[in-house]
């Protein structure tokens, strides 16, 4: 059912003098305004603010939150993203007044509680990783991406190495070359043999004395673990480069094997994908990174440290490239991790991992059956079906999105499409660990009917949601659209 009440905005609904709140008449003399204030400061006129009552502010706001999807309402099989339910235990823990209250201009002797917090998290992301040095300041992954290479700059710097080229394989997520470049690198895109593992050849015949790292996602886009990491690491460490480890798919892999153990130099975490923190609308995310010891004089300012039973801010580092963000980085979704991490404990998260990927595995076995997978029977968290046959089969210019569009009626989110670009049509499928046979099969099921439907049908698609195809060109770059609604 359409919710249209949510559609207008608040000003449509405002009444001249209607207020949610009435104020007994002031029964002492009140001063002018213009006596407080200098006319210049005085506005003509009140500000054009809606007029409502309580209750229609309220069921305005609530009725909009019901708008979106989320993974608190839907199913969310959106790949490279790890849309995982977030345990409501986390927002419980996140919100304890000591965490809520503390103001990051406190003494640090004030702070020691959080510092502990934030230091101890330190020390599992570099276990988990395998990588020793470690900053929370980065605020997303792409940004972890940036403070990395910015250390691995600094670092050839430190060295007298002039080194200008970045490899990224076709497969990598658009973030890495952007990286690369705002970083002051030169970005080359190494293709993908036919299997979408790293072209090994491809990458011998650009190695040389200019390139500075080779930044892999491990498993990569497609959902495959590529075992010729370590050959990678060993060719390009060969060659005196650095491995970057894309870590935005560690859910994958998490207590089964280790980036430092593969080879990485440096690597960055999403926290709000991996260790389940809100995100997608739902919230900020963050991006630590973690490096190998010899990186890390080069890390991000400050790094907290622990002096006998006091934890403390290290600025004192000089070879650092400064800070990347205020503060401590944000703190709302390390501590969210910390709480997931704690929770699932080293066991746990391994299972996380393996229900992960077994979950991916069952969607595979029965998505295959009808929209070709092609890059083979087993995947790591998620895989990549093409929808290419239903533009030969329909007529259909962009199949991929179609589906998508069409399961929103169906009370699922869609996969991601047209990502990698390496698979035509692509649809990306991740189920995360959270969801159950259940969801899995009903998801299949009504993947498996709309790929039946007619082309009519599914070029308008979504048919029952509030808004249905908006201008994604228009939308993107004039925030307000105008739509209409009965
Ligand atoms: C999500 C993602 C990123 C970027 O991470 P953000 O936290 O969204 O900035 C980079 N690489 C891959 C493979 C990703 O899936």
């Amino acid at each position: 059912m359409r919710n249209t009440q949510a559609t207008r905005m608040l000003f449509d609904l405002s009444r001249p003098g209607r207020r949610g709140t009435v104020f007994p008449a002031c029964d002492v003399d009140a001063p002018a305004l213009d006596a407080l204030l200098p006319a210049e400061a005085l506005a003509d006129a009140p500000p054009p603010l809606p007029e409502l009552a309580e209750p229609d502010v309220v069921r305005h706001f609530t009725n909009l939150s019901t708008l979106n999807m989320s993974v608190d309402t839907h199913f969310y099989p959106l790949g490279s993203c790890t849309m995982k339910y977030n345990p409501k235990r986390n927002e419980r823990l996140a919100s304890l007044p000591g965490w809520l209250h503390v103001h990051p201009y406190q003494p640090e002797s004030t702070i020691q509680g959080l510092l502990q917090l934030l230091y101890e998290l330190q020390g599992y992301l570099a276990e988990i990783s395998g990588l020793p040095g470690v900053s929370l300041q980065p605020a997303a992954g792409a940004h972890g991406e940036l403070a990395a290479l910015m250390v691995a700059a600094a670092y050839f710097r430190d060295r007298g190495e002039h080194r200008s080229i970045v490899l990224t394989p076709d497969s990598a997520h658009g973030t890495n070359p952007a990286s690369a470049r705002m970083a002051g690198f030169d970005s080359v895109t190494i293709p993908s043999g036919r299997d979408g593992r790293v072209d090994l050849a491809a990458l011998r015949g650009q190695l040389d004395q200019r390139i500075a790292v080779f930044m892999i996602t491990n498993p990569n886009t497609l959902g495959l673990f590529d075992a010729q990491v370590a050959e990678i690491a060993e060719l390009v460490h060969a060659r005196g480069g650095l491995i970057y480890l894309d870590g935005a798919n560690m859910n994958a892999i998490l207590g089964i094997t280790r980036p430092g153990d593969f080879g990485a130099d440096l690597m960055h975490y999403n926290p709000h994908k991996t260790f389940s923190g809100p995100h997608g609308g739902g919230g900020p995310g963050a991006g630590p990174i973690c490096v190998a010891a010899h990186l890390e004089p080069f890390l991000p300012t400050p790094v907290v440290t622990r002096r006998g039973a006091h934890y403390a801010l290290d600025y004192d580092r000089p070879r650092s490239i400064g800070r990347v963000r205020a503060f401590f980085g944000n703190v709302g979704v390390l501590l969210r991790a910390y709480c997931y991490i704690r929770t699932c404990g080293p066991d746990g998260l391994r299972q996380v991992s393996e229900n992960a990927v077994l979950n991916a595995n069952y969607l595979l076995s029965r998505v295959k059956h009808f929209l070709p997978v092609p890059h083979g029977d087993r995947c790591m968290h998620e895989f990549v079906a093409s929808a290419e046959r239903l533009k030969h089969d329909k007529g259909l210019k962009q199949p991929a999105m179609d589906l998508g569009k069409r399961l929103l009626d169906y009370g699922f989110h869609a996969p991601t499409v047209y990502f990698p670009l390496t698979v035509h049509d692509a649809l990306m499928i991740e189920p995360t660990e959270s969801e159950s046979k259940e969801t899995l099969d009903a998801f299949a099921e009504a993947l498996f009917h709309v790929s039946g439907e007619s082309a009519e049908l599914l070029h308008d698609a979504p048919h029952a949601s509030t808004i249905s195809r908006p201008d994604e060109v228009t939308a993107a770059r004039q925030a307000q659209v105008k739509w209409t609604c009965e």
